[in-house]
């Protein structure tokens, strides 16, 4: 089991948070944004960032070479269709994708966009904790919740409206 802080200062403790969360035992901040038969998209609920998506598969596997040929197919073109969503409605620019495989939840792929305030903790790989750190403990004004929940409404009708 592992004990996990949401965005709102709450703790949960689950055995995997992202099964927790696929399987709708966990509900993120904002809901599902997307789902297929194989992936669940949602907002993360640690972090507070507009557009901040984590894309996780629905079967508990931990590494990308444990995915079936369908799961492949599928996990990209939610990425790019994702990715294409963030720019297109939310005018994000760049991306971060992250993923680790000896996480203690399931196969998940961070897309973490990147807002001028977080260059003041550098470029690359080493500014990304120190970015997501700040944004829980100094953007997680009520204002900002808003404009995230806004956002995601935004990226969840945009995906729901088109399946290119
Ligand atoms: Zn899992």
């Amino acid at each position: 089991m592992k004990s996990i802080t949401l965005a709102d200062g709450r703790s949960i403790t689950v055995e995997c948070l992202s099964c927790a969360i696929v399987e709708g035992a966990v509900k993120p901040n904002g809901g599902t944004i997307y789902e297929t038969e194989h992936f669940h998209a949602h907002q993360d609920v640690a972090y507070p960032i507009t557009g901040l998506v984590i894309l996780a598969s629905k079967r508990h596997v931990k590494c990308l070479d444990e995915l079936t040929k369908e799961e492949q197919n599928d996990y990209i073109q939610m990425l790019y269709r994702i990715r294409k969503a963030q720019r297109e409605v939310l005018g994000i620019e760049q991306v971060y994708y992250f993923y680790n495989e000896d996480t203690t939840h399931h196969f998940h792929t961070w897309m973490v966009p990147r807002y001028d305030w977080m260059y003041e903790f550098g470029r690359s790989v080493e500014s990304v904790r120190p970015v997501l750190l700040h944004a829980r403990q100094k953007r997680n004004s009520k204002n900002e919740i808003e404009k995230i929940l806004g956002a995601i409404n935004e990226l969840r009708e945009f995906l729901n409206a088109t399946d290119e």
